[in-house]
């Protein structure tokens, strides 16, 4: 059994089953048996249930708030919005199996058309920090496009996908068409990433694990989308609002106790207006309330795992560098305050590593040329903002970041319309928006001559 412990407290929440190898075949096996109905259901009909899916989801919204406020320790109020962002994207994704148009190409001697196919059993595997939310921009594309799924769910946060597993069947959706698998990644992921009769995997984790992944797919041919880990940038500029930027900056990298890929770990501040960002930073960050996920006055949680917080306290190797920090609960349960280090270097190992955790280094640089070359001064590329009146430097910036997702004047990230992923050692591929749907199909290209009969 795998045991399901609640981070603000260090007790057992929940016990489910460790799947193994053989779970995973069966899983496949399923997936695999119920492929060819799944991609011959009616694209209006298919629509249909996707829309059922998304009803039955929200009208378990609180219960799955609750419980992923609880199992992953995060804000009552993210968890909720969260759990809105997956009914959304099955809604968004609805709109897709009547969509997913071809093309017809002008050629000599008939006539050439494209066909988006689905590409068979896909197998997602995701992380702890937003277990439904991520599952969910996977598995409502995945299902859209034709495909059938197993989802393979973080061992430490197993219980919404288990949850979500019941609530699709239930609205609808035939069975073998959705199958969650809930054990340890070097067995299941494994397993999954290295099964012949999968066709894809599409992972979100750290960047060693996705390497690996790359690596296994090879063997088979599958396709690979990753979803990688970040050590992303928020530019300050001297003649940026810099009280609302200094007042955005926390949550943009306290928020989900800094277990976000799209933290923005590193604050460049350029040098004239340090001082100010760093006393209006310190107001916020010394304000901000951390504790009880279910307490709705909570901005931020503890940590997922008493293993992980020894990992995120190990990279702060100067305590002299702690600028400032806010408060926390002493515990029981797996607290770590959020924490300003400063003035820091691009070059000390807090600036370069993803720590994953509340963790910020505030860094000064000279010039316009001297912000984008730090920002670009790392293995990842995968979020980032930028703070300026000036709308020419602004979007001269934005173009010589090399990152997947940059907001000017603000922290966001994320929509469902819009594509997510990241450049260099933070991904491959990308999902939400139209974009995903390319990477759960395959183009057929079919030629139909004129000239016989
Ligand atoms: P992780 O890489 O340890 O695990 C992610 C998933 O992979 C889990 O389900 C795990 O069980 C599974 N796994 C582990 N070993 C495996 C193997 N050998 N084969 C197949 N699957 C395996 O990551 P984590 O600690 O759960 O999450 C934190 C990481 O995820 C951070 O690096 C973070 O940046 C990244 N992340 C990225 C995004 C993004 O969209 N880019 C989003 C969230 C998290």
């Amino acid at each position: 059994m795998i045991s399901v412990i609640e981070p603000a407290t260090g007790e057992e929440m929940a016990q489910v089953h460790r799947a193994g190898t053989e779970d995973v075949d069966k899983a496949v096996a399923a997936a695999k048996a119920a492929f060819p109905a799944w991609r011959a259901v009616a694209p209006a009909e298919r629509a249909n249930l996707m829309h059922a899916m998304a009803d039955a989801l929200s009208n378990r919204a609180s219960d799955l708030a609750e419980t992923e406020a609880r199992n992953a320790g995060k804000p009552i109020s993210d968890a909720e919005g969260e759990i809105g962002m997956v009914v959304e994207c099955f809604r968004y994704y609805a709109g897709a199996p009547e969509r997913l148009l071809g093309k017809t190409i002008p050629v000599a001697g008939g006539v050439d058309m494209t066909f988006r196919e689905p590409l068979g059993v896909v197998g997602l595997i995701v992380p702890w920090n937003f277990p439904l939310v991520i599952a969910s921009w996977k598995v409502a594309p995945a299902l859209a496009a034709g495909n059938t799924v197993v989802l393979k769910p973080a061992e430490l946060t197993p219980l919404t996908a288990l949850e979500m597993e019941k609530i699709l069947l239930e609205a609808g959706l035939p069975e073998g068409v959705f199958n969650v698998v809930a054990g340890p990644g070097s067995v299941c992921g494994q397993r999954l990433v290295e099964h012949p009769d999968v066709a894809k995997v599409a992972f979100t984790g750290s960047t060693e694990i996705g390497r690996g992944i790359a690596e296994a797919a090879a063997s088979t041919i599958k396709r690979v989308t990753l979803e990688l880990g970040g050590k992303s940038a928020n530019l300050v500029f001297a003649d940026a609002d810099v009280s609302a930027a200094a007042a955005a900056a926390p949550f943009a990298v306290f928020a989900n106790a800094g277990q976000d890929c799209c933290a923005r770990s590193r604050i460049l501040v350029e040098a004239p207006v340090m001082d100010d960002f760093l006393s209006e930073l310190e107001k916020t960050v010394r304000g901000m309330v951390v504790g009880d996920p279910l307490d709705r006055a909570t901005q931020m949680g503890p940590l997922i795992s008493s293993d992980h917080r020894e990992s995120v306290a190990g990279f702060i190797e100067d305590e002299s560098k702690i600028a400032f920090q806010g408060d926390c609960p002493d515990g029981p349960g797996f607290w770590f305050p959020p924490t300003v280090l400063a003035p820091m270097s691009n070059d000390d190992m807090a600036s370069r590593d993803e720590i994953f955790g509340p963790v910020v280094c505030v860094i000064p640089f000279g010039d316009e040329e001297e912000a984008v070359r730090l920002a670009n001064d790392t293995v990842y590329g995968l979020s980032g903002s930028i703070w300026t009146t000036n709308g020419a430097k602004a979007l001269r910036v934005a173009r010589g970041i090399d990152t997947g997702v940059l907001s000017i004047n603000s922290n966001s990230s994320v929509r469902v319309s819009t594509p997510f992923g990241g450049f260099k050692q933070s991904g491959v591929g990308r999902e939400l928006g139209p974009d995903a749907l390319e990477h759960y199909t395959e183009v057929k290209n079919v030629f139909y001559s004129t000239e016989v009969g």
